[in-house]
Order: C-alpha cells, then sequence, then structure tokens
C-alpha cells in the first residue's frame, strides 16, 4: 500500500469512529492532492467510496486549493497552485518551470516516493 493510501485510510478510520467529526478531516491540500490521486487510482475498489466520502467533505469544509499560492521548492517564486505539482506524500510544491527537471531525476516521483499531481 503506499504512503498516502495509508495516511487516507487510518484518517477515514478517525472519522468514522469520531461519528464524523470535522476535526478528523484532511488538510485543505492534503485533500486537493488526494482527489486527484484516487482518480488517477481506479484499481482502488476496496473501501473507494468511504475514501472518496472523506475527500469530498475535506474539500467541501477546508475549501478549494487549487487557487491558493505556494512557494516553488527549486525557483522560490509563488505560483497558484493549479500551475504547480504537489507531492502527494511530503506535499512539497514544485512550479510548472521547475517539475520537469524533478521529476526526471526521480523517475516522475517525488523524492520521497510519492507522486505528484
Ligand atoms: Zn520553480
Ligand atoms: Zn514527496
Amino acid at each position: 500500500m503506499s504512503v498516502i493510501e495509508g495516511e487516507l485510510r487510518d484518517q477515514l478510520r478517525k472519522w468514522v469512529d469520531s461519528g464524523y467529526d470535522d476535526k478528523f478531516l484532511l488538510p485543505q491540500l492534503k485533500a486537493g492532492v488526494a482527489k486527484l490521486w484516487l482518480y488517477h487510482h481506479k484499481e482502488i475498489e476496496n473501501g473507494r467510496d468511504e475514501l472518496n466520502a472523506l475527500i469530498v467533505k475535506s474539500v467541501e469544509v477546508q475549501g478549494y486549493v487549487w487557487n491558493v499560492r505556494s512557494i516553488c521548492n527549486s525557483c522560490f517564486e509563488r505560483y497558484r497552485l493549479e500551475n504547480m505539482d504537489v507531492c502527494t506524500d511530503c506535499l512539497v510544491t514544485y512550479c510548472y518551470r521547475c517539475i520537469g527537471g524533478i521529476k526526471m531525476a526521480a523517475n516522475g516521483k517525488c523524492y520521497c516516493g510519492g507522486e505528484f499531481y
């Protein structure tokens, strides 16, 4: 199981056990990237609807993240997240100019092993 999948399943368990308390929802950036991750991993069928429910509710409560600005970890310029790639695991952000070099250096993945979306 990937790191992000384990993390989402843990969080889902806490959320359900708490009676769907908002304090166990995903943080804003994690929720945004988790949504893309789940969409691209159709092979995940076990508990998919429940994982999706956690993500959808998190996005609803925390707000849409992609128009928020973040700093590129390579050139240190600020960009809107919709123009950046975010790692599923460590949440590092790179701008559209820098991501190519990072991906090439790490087989399309983040140095931590996470996936970029
Ligand atoms: Zn950059
Ligand atoms: Zn990473």
